[in-house]
């Protein structure tokens, strides 16, 4: 089974993930996590050259392309052999995040993100998407004051990108309101937690 956390900044997924990965363990379940752009060597050395700040000339479609280069090869050396031997993956972001960063956000169009990142992946895809929803400002909030990680391109970007990022994924779950389960991330960790487990309880673990 393959699982995947989508959100925008600040929404939690990482400390989710994290959580999640304990609730896996107590439960004995054989199970991965992992994130992307990264997760593998090949992986982390293209999220360092797309989030590096001192590349702000980077074009937005050479960067749709790293994204989806790196998520290839996570998928074919990583999270394909995991599913293939059996485990849950619980992935931090996969394909959605280039349909609305990349795509709507960055207005390169979904259908032409989507199609890079069919070839990409080919027929793989999430059985279950947890979108975690939260305002921008809110999450951004969250993140100041919070996050011991790196300042990263991204960051700089202003508030109205991060606005077109929710629309972005809510276009998303409209589309795919059978795989997409949004959680409202402005509730507190605990309930957030609470909420996604009965959800895998419900749609994979039984
Ligand atoms: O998931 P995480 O927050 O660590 O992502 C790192 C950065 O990459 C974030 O700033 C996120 O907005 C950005 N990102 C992106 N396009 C993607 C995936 C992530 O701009 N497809
Ligand atoms: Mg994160």
């Amino acid at each position: 089974r393959f699982i995947t956390l989508e959100g925008g900044e600040g929404s939690g997924k990482t400390t989710m993930i994290r959580h999640l990965d304990k609730y896996l363990e107590s439960r004995g379940l054989t199970h991965m996590t992992t994130r992307e752009p990264g997760g593998i060597e090949i992986a982390e050395k293209i999220r360092s050259v797309i989030l590096d700040k001192a590349h702000t000339s980077m074009d937005a479609r050479t960067e749709a392309l790293l994204y989806a280069a790196a998520r290839r090869q996570h998928l074919v050396e990583k999270v394909a052999p995991a599913i293939e031997a059996g485990m849950l993956v619980l992935c931090d972001r996969f394909v959605d995040s280039s349909l609305v960063y990349q795509g709507y956000a960055r207005g390169l169009g979904m259908e032409e993100v989507g199609s890079i990142n069919r070839f990409a992946v080919d027929s793989w895809q999430p059985d279950l998407t947890f979108y975690l929803d939260i305002e921008p400002e809110q999450g951004l909030a969250r993140i100041a004051a919070h996050r011991e990680n790196e300042v990263n391109r991204l960051d700089m970007e202003d508030i109205s990108f991060h606005h077109k990022v929710r629309e972005g994924y809510l276009h998303l779950v409209h589309q795919h309101p059978e795989r997409i389960v949004v959680i409202d991330a402005a509730q507190q960790p605990e309930q957030v937690l609470q909420q996604m487990i009965e959800i895998l309880a419900k749609r994979v673990l039984e």
